[in-house]
């Protein structure tokens, strides 16, 4: 589903030039949980931008699904609609809209693209429910622990049912229990729903529920495992 070609990427800081990739390719197919690990400033975050379609390579192509989607010079606007319908993000904190339930959080997404209201919420408590938070479909995010605020992250992530799913240090906050199970969740939800999901983490412990892990170092791929 998603394939990067051969990316780097320069950002311009100061007088001088940070070189936060070099020459990165990767690839996630359908059903895949893929990890990216690696030391603080190697590139991490920049590669699930750039392969987010959030941040345009200076180098290099980002491909989805056989076409050719990103390449210095592309026009990052133009991709919204595709960002929406085929990319699902989860961030290192779940950024959830603090005046909305659970199910209103996760129906936003839906609702964002002209999906009827109704449909939007019956949809979401479907996801919340199979998430195991049928009993928090009113709760507000203040409410909510930490590992469910994460899930019904993942489940605004789910909502529009994007092929690939790209998740930067998504249990960085949770404790260890608690990023174990959303970790076999993602490993649920590619094999369940064949999405390729791209994890990036420092979470050690859940490396053997990965099809395959890449280890940036320096902006380049270290070891690909
Ligand atoms: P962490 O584990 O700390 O999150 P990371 O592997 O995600 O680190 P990145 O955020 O991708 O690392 O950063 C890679 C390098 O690029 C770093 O040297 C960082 O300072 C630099 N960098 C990232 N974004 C920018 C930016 N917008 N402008 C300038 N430099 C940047
Ligand atoms: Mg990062």
């Amino acid at each position: 589903i998603l394939s990067v070609r051969n990316v780097s990427k320069a950002f311009p800081s100061g007088g001088t030039v940070v070189h936060a990739l070099s020459d990165v390719s990767l690839s996630a197919g359908p059903g895949e949980l893929i990890g990216i690990v690696g030391e603080s400033g190697s590139g991490k975050s920049t590669m699930l931008l750039i392969a987010g379609l959030l941040e345009l390579p200076t180098e290099g192509e980002v491909w989805l699904k056989d076409t050719k989607v990103s390449a210095p010079g592309a026009d990052l606007d133009a991709m919204r609609a595709l960002r929406r319908t085929v990319l699902g993000f989860v961030f290192q904190k779940a950024n959830l809209i603090p005046f909305l339930t659970a199910e209103e959080n996760v129906a936003l997404a839906l609702t964002i693209d002209d999906v009827p209201r109704r449909a939007a919420v019956d949809h979401a408590r479907g996801l919340l429910d199979a998430l195991g938070l049928g009993h928090r479909l009113g709760s507000m995010p203040a409410r909510l622990s930490g590992g469910e605020q994460q899930r019904v992250a993942i489940a605004r992530a789910l909502a529009t049912d994007p092929a690939l799913i790209l998740a930067d240090e998504p249990t960085a906050a949770l404790d260890s229990m608690r990023s174990r199970q959303v970790m076999e969740l993602l490993r649920l939800i590619a094999d369940a729903r064949h999405s390729a999901v791209v994890v990036v983490t420092h979470d050690q412990r859940s490396l053997d529920l990965f099809d395959r892990v890449y280890t940036f170092h320096d902006g380049r791929i270290a070891d690909t495992a």
